[in-house]
């Protein structure tokens, strides 16, 4: 059978094939510590819970408007009015299937054929995929470590072309850790502005940040700048309910009218028991996310504390959602009994094999002298998972 050229031209997501591989070994009875799963390990809220079961007991249960339940889109307008200060009306908003499917709406919306969409990398492994699924063309500006992974401006304008047409803004950034300011923020909306790209900003994480960080979404920076931008947001982070997948895009009617009408004809609504937990988590107090992310920070630290004191290993410390992104690139040529290092992926597959730890690559976040470690797991497995891994690279000849 001949496939599409564009299924030729993605892989499988490599978060979700070496969690879903973690997992199968864990089911093996092989104990294995997962670093992978880009997942909060708390439960879902209880009163999200129990919305979702009065939603079941209610008949709740049936085809709902296509872009998502008045209730929540409301709820999520009162969300950006109180938390960013940003007026939408309910038409501006679109549910989807998790914040992914929202970003794979806008894809297929608001590109085609030789569009190039600016990534700052390290990136998020579904941006390039989306965009080459809808034959756009990623074009990567490459950040550096010792920066804070800072966006500069002139370094932006340099990789603007007559085809770019957007930029993806995702602070706080997975998987780097990084957060930026409203200086760096307002250089990238300086140039959105003057080149007319449309800002793709995904928030995802924007509740999960420390040592007194603030998250700054780029809509706020001048109405011309909101006229511009798409947000991308959802309940999987800040709510532990990945599985429930509920993700929502803020912007332009236009735009989000065009992405209506494509769920309309692929998915239709998103599930109707999820949206109803979803108005419950967005109508929430604090404190759950508070202790959440208390309980990250704790993790954050020793973590990252035990990773610079591993041979060859460095991380900066994370300022934002709940990956520590260690450099491994001093490790390279040490050896194992399958021969030299010479990649992420090979100490990643050296650190399942001999040490039963699961870490993610950083080639496809577009880093090969980078691991990805979630400090999103309890504190028992960091520690055995650490001292494991640490154990492993004494081993390395
Ligand atoms: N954006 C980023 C940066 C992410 O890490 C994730 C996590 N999968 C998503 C979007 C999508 O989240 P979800 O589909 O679970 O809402
Ligand atoms: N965002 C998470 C991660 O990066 C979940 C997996 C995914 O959707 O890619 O691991």
């Amino acid at each position: 059978m001949k496939l599409a050229a564009r299924a030729g031209r993605i892989i499988p997501s490599p978060t979700l094939a070496i969690t879903a591989t973690a997992k199968a070994m864990a089911a093996q009875g092989i104990d294995v510590i997962d670093f992978a799963s880009g997942e909060p390990d708390f439960d879902t809220p209880e009163p999200v819970k129990a919305a979702a079961e009065a939603a079941i007991r209610a008949g709740f249960t049936k085809y709902t408007p296509s872009s998502g339940i008045d209730e929540l889109r409301t709820t999520i307008v009162e969300k950006l009015q109180a938390e960013l200060g940003l007026r939408y009306d309910p038409s501006q908003i679109l549910v989807s299937c998790g914040a992914k499917h929202s970003l794979y709406n806008l894809a297929e919306a608001l590109f085609e054929a030789g569009d190039e969409v600016l990534i700052p990398a390290p990136f998020w492994v579904s941006y390039r995929d989306q965009l080459l699924l809808n034959d756009a063309t990623p074009v990567l500006l490459e950040t550096r470590e010792d920066e804070g992974y800072a966006i500069h401006p002139d370094e932006l304008e340099r990789h603007i072309t007559p085809r770019t047409k957007a930029i993806i803004v995702n602070s706080p950034c997975n998987p780097t850790g990084a957060t930026y300011d409203r200086a760096t923020l307002e250089g990238i909306a300086t140039v959105a502005l003057r080149r007319d790209l449309v800002i793709i900003s995904d928030e995802i994480y924007d509740k999960i940040v420390y040592d007194g960080v603030r998250h700054c979404s780029i809509a706020t920076l001048g109405q011309d700048v909101a006229a511009r931008t798409v947000i991308i947001n959802g309940v999987s982070k800040a709510y532990a309910m990945t599985g429930w997948r509920i993700g929502y895009a803020a912007g332009p009617k236009s735009l989000i009218t065009a992405m209506a009408n494509i769920q309309s004809q692929s998915t239709s609504n998103p599930c109707s028991i999820s949206q109803k937990a979803a108005v419950a988590a967005l109508r929430l107090d604090d404190a759950f996310t508070a202790r959440m992310v208390a309980e990250f920070d704790r993790r954050r630290r020793v973590m990252v504390e035990r990773l610079n004191k591993m041979p060859g290993v460095s991380c900066r410390i994370p300022t934002g959602a709940f990956y520590a992104f260690p450099n491994i690139s001093r490790l390279f040529t040490r050896r194992w009994k399958r021969g030299a290092i010479t990649s992420a992926s090979d100490l990643a597959t050296y650190l399942l094999e001999e040490a039963k730890v699961a870490v993610v690559p950083g080639e496809p976040f577009g880093s090969s002298a980078h691991i990805r470690l979630s400090y999103a797991t309890g504190m028992d497995a960091i520690l055995r998972g650490l001292d494991r891994m640490e154990t492993a690279l004494q081993h390395l000849d």
